[in-house]
């Protein structure tokens, strides 16, 4: 006896697997979920800054520019000019500003830095509120921006972007330029010259003894080990004194 290739039952075999088809529409599906289960989760709402007026923060916590805490340390607010991966000019003015206790912090690696021959440059400090809002909207994209959802350390003054520069000013060498969004920019990346990955390491290092922490793909971003205590804000840096 010769059989199809659906065996010996083949009404039976279809009814099976129709009814195996059926339960996996969307409908039935649905009606035996668990009501507890969100298919979709809903996108969380944005953090709020916390609205207070310099004034009214401790001294410690006050926002400050770098240059009243150490003069040496040097600027390239990317923000402030078009050379950022966003080629927009985010900032009205190129600043450093930072809570007052992360700045003397700074002060201490740029001091400590000195007495190798090396010194800081920042790329960028204290970030408003609302510019981490508005770079979402030029590029909704965690790997790029942080999510306004949850807000920036830098927007809470304290977190910096930076690199290290020889008695002349001059970049050291890094593992790559600073926003490179790739693998290479990751603290543990292995390729590139030694040098590069050895000032990366002394640039760690001199951070680390003052209280910094380094991001895991970032060279250049480090957030003051106590940036929980402070708050995202969203004053201009042209009030910062
Ligand atoms: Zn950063």
């Amino acid at each position: 006896m010769k059989f199809n290739r659906f065996g010996k039952y083949p009404i039976a075999f279809m009814l099976v697997l129709l009814c195996a088809i059926g339960l996996h529409h969307p409908i039935f599906v649905r009606a035996t979920e668990s009501p507890q289960v969100q298919i979709t989760q809903p996108e969380p709402t944005s953090v709020a800054p916390e609205s207070v007026f310099m004034s009214q923060l401790p001294s410690w916590a006050r926002l400050v520019d770098i240059r009243t805490v150490n003069r040496n340390i040097r600027l390239d607010i990317r923000y402030a000019t078009t050379n950022n991966f966003l080629k927009r000019k985010l900032y009205t003015v190129a600043k450093c500003a930072l809570r007052s206790s992360v700045a003397e912090k700074l002060g201490k690696v740029q001091t400590d830095l000195e007495k190798i021959g090396l010194g800081l440059k920042v790329y960028d400090c204290y970030r408003p509120f609302s510019v981490t809002k508005q770079m979402w909207e030029f590029l909704p994209d965690p790997n790029y921006v942080a999510n306004p959802a949850r807000g920036s350390r830098h927007n809470r003054g304290a977190a910096v972007d930076l690199t290290l520069v020889d008695r002349t000013g001059k970049e050291l060498e890094m593992p790559t330029p600073y926003d490179d969004f790739t693998k290479k920019a990751h603290r543990d990346y292995n390729g590139g010259s030694a040098q590069s990955r050895k000032n990366r390491q002394t640039l760690e290092d001199a951070m680390k003894k003052q209280g910094f922490i380094g991001i895991t793909t970032e060279w250049w971003h480090f957030d003051s080990e106590d940036w929980q205590k402070f708050a995202i804000l969203d004053i201009s840096l042209t009030e910062i004194p």
